[in-house]
């Protein structure tokens, strides 16, 4: 298959892209990594007027530390990202979470920009982020913005960018001391989407306790789903196996994903409550080990 007919551009600075994208706006597609938008291309069922091709713009592809925080640019790849020796010292979720991003090819070029704006429900970034209580910097003609997740993802395939508007960055805060993070999901070969997925942190207290749990769901919804009744009945608990328990069964409560032929509505049900179960039993044991 072959895509139609598209004006491209590859502009080296981000004022030059900005320029670019303030003129073509609703037209015109950032093309990044590539591996979602030229698939979709390529079956048309995308049909940009123009590319804006950012792969040379070097700014843009950066992990760095800032205040504490991990600041991701927008064109750095996932396996960029996979192999950072601070990233896993710091924020093992992320480093865990990309190990089931496609296959190796894919994270080649894949980018962390490309990931969160494509807004793929099935995928394991945005829930990640979602986990980590990340926010994305994004800039347009008009000016800067950061968004905190809660506001960036509005729905499948859908965030709250302006056409004009550029992901310049991730910003991830750290994780607390006595914290422990896990990725956990299923998919039916690896490499392929998750049918369900879930993506926790705890931090424990000195007693022992727990005194902040976030849950966020893969494949569960429209936009990445973070349990808040859940992760405010685990806080307090001791996070043995019952409260864990009954914190997976209040997750995915009033959940309806949708049901296709990977998997049914109820199926999917089941399976997101395992994956928190399991994802909340690891990270619970990790962060025991860290404190
Ligand atoms: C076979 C296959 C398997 C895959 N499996 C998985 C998987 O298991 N999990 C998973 O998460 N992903 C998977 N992917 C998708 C892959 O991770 C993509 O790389 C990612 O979703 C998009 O990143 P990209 O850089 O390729 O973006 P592109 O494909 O270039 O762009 C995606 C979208 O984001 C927009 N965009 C990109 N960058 C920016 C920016 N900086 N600012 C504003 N808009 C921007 C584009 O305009 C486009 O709409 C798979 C892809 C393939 C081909």
């Amino acid at each position: 298959m072959k895509p139609a007919q598209f004006e491209y551009d590859d502009p080296e600075t981000e004022e030059e892209a900005l320029d670019l994208l303030a003129r073509h706006g609703d037209e015109c597609k950032v093309l990044a990594g590539g591996q979602s938008l030229v698939p979709l291309m390529n079956f048309r069922l995308a049909r940009p007027a123009r590319l804006i091709d950012i792969n040379r713009i070097d700014s843009l592809s950066y992990i760095k530390r800032e205040d504490g925080r991990l600041v991701i640019g927008a064109m750095t790849r996932h396996t960029h990202l996979e192999r950072a020796a601070e990233v896993a010292q710091g924020w093992p979720l992320l480093t865990e979470a990309i190990g089931w991003v496609g296959h190796a090819q894919i994270r080649n070029r894949g980018t962390i920009g490309g990931s969160v704006a494509h807004a793929d429900p099935a995928a394991e970034l945005p829930a990640a982020f979602t986990a980590l209580d990340a926010s994305f910097q994004v800039r347009s003609k008009r000016g800067s913005r950061t968004i905190g997740w809660d506001h960036f993802f509005v729905s499948e395939f859908t965030t709250a960018l302006a056409p004009d508007e550029l992901v310049m960055a991730v910003e991830v805060p750290a994780l607390d001391p006595g914290s422990g993070a896990a990725f956990v999901e299923y998919a039916r070969r690896h490499g392929d989407f998750a049918l369900g997925g879930a993506a926790v942190t705890l931090r424990l207290g000195r007693d022992g306790h727990c005194e902040k749990a976030t849950i966020a769901l893969v494949s569960a919804g429209p936009a990445p789903v973070r349990a808040s009744s859940a992760e405010q009945q685990l806080r307090g608990s001791t996070l043995d196996d019952s409260s864990i328990r009954a914190a997976s069964v209040e997750a995915v409560k009033g959940l309806r994903p949708t049901s296709d032929l990977h998997g049914s509505t109820e199926y999917r049900i089941g399976l997101l409550r395992t994956m928190t179960e399991r994802a909340l039993t690891k990270a619970a044991q990790r962060a025991r080990s860290s404190t």
